[in-house]
């Protein structure tokens, strides 16, 4: 406790230590714009169409079930021939949704991939920094400067500004 007391940076407003906070538990206090660079996770929302294609896919199965157990029953020929096609087309459908599903989160896979270092640059930066409740600034120890909130939202936005960017130039090679 005493070594991480020694260790605090000294706020450039009051010159004092006693109120500095790190970024993380500034945050935590409810300092809204001491939040920390959101992290890269784009595909997981990918996930849901695969979740429902295997939904239907489950349902085409309970399907052609249920056909073989009516032409026991003597089903309409029609009746069953419709069954028919509205399964095939269930799966033809889930398997087509699927893919386009997949491929997309290999793409969001390889943004994550680009978007990670950036990320992770961002929020070692963010956590070089310190607050102090006392002025109610941020600021960078290691410069013993004020960080303003656009500089703040700057750094926040580094993570996904960067691999725009780098993603337009990779289309570009
Ligand atoms: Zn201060």
């Amino acid at each position: 406790m005493a070594s991480a007391e020694s260790q605090k940076p000294t706020c450039p407003v009051c010159n004092q230590t006693d109120q500095v906070k790190t970024m993380q538990a500034a945050y935590n206090s409810g300092v809204a714009r001491c939040a920390p660079p959101d992290m890269p996770t784009r595909n997981v929302s990918m996930m849901k169409p695969i979740v429902i294609c295997g939904v239907l896919v489950g349902i085409c199965i309970f399907l052609i079930i249920t056909l073989i157990g009516g032409m026991e029953s003597g089903l309409n020929q029609f009746v069953q021939l419709g069954l028919v096609v509205v399964t095939l087309c269930f799966i033809v459908g889930s398997l087509v949704t699927s893919y386009l599903a997949f491929q997309r989160i290999v793409r969001g896979d390889d943004e994550t991939t680009v978007l990670f270092p950036a990320w992770d640059k961002a929020t070692a930066q963010w956590k070089s920094l310190s607050y102090c409740s006392r002025d109610d600034i941020v600021f960078d120890p290691k410069t013993n400067s004020k960080v303003s909130d656009q500089q703040l939202a700057e750094l926040r936005a580094s993570a996904t500004h960067q691999i725009k960017s780098e993603l337009q130039a990779a289309v570009q090679h």
